[in-house]
């Protein structure tokens, strides 16, 4: 195992692939939304709104406190993604809601950054 930083990362054939990677990499079903060669967008699974898709870099970062400067240009390209799929699901008009749920007090789940895209309906806030 190689230490990086804040994170660990293993190599070979002990390397575990997040649940992200395994749909990123069509080991799980998903339904996808959009593809490309640095990211992947699917339909949540327990959607919270009409529309609840989750845009995720192919790359495992655990989450956006462990992203590097190495990341900006990925980071600023899953931006530029976020309006291009909520067009494309019909929310420009409407808006939406992105998180990014970091750790455990945000209840973050799945160890891989990943940014909620949700829409179609109206929202509170604060958020719980
Ligand atoms: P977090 O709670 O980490 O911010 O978000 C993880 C999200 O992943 C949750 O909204 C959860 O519903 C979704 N999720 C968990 N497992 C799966 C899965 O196997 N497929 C899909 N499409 N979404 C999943």
């Amino acid at each position: 195992m190689l230490h990086s930083g804040r994170g660990c990362v293993k190599f070979g054939a002990a390397m575990e692939k997040t649940l992200f990677q395994k749909i990123a990499d069509k080991e799980i079903p998903a339904a996808m939304v959009y593809e490309d060669s640095l990211c992947v967008a699917f339909r949540d699974i327990t959607p919270v709104a009409p529309v609840h898709v989750l845009l995720v870099p192919r790359k495992p970062i655990p989450s956006i406190e462990a992203a590097a400067a190495e990341d900006a240009e990925l980071l600023a390209h899953l931006m530029l993604k976020v309006g291009e799929i909520a067009r494309a699901e019909g929310l420009a008009e409407g808006g939406f809601r992105t998180v990014m749920n970091t750790g455990a007090d945000a209840g973050q789940t799945v160890p891989h950054l990943h940014i909620h895209i949700i829409g179609g309906r109206s929202m509170q806030w604060p958020p719980g």
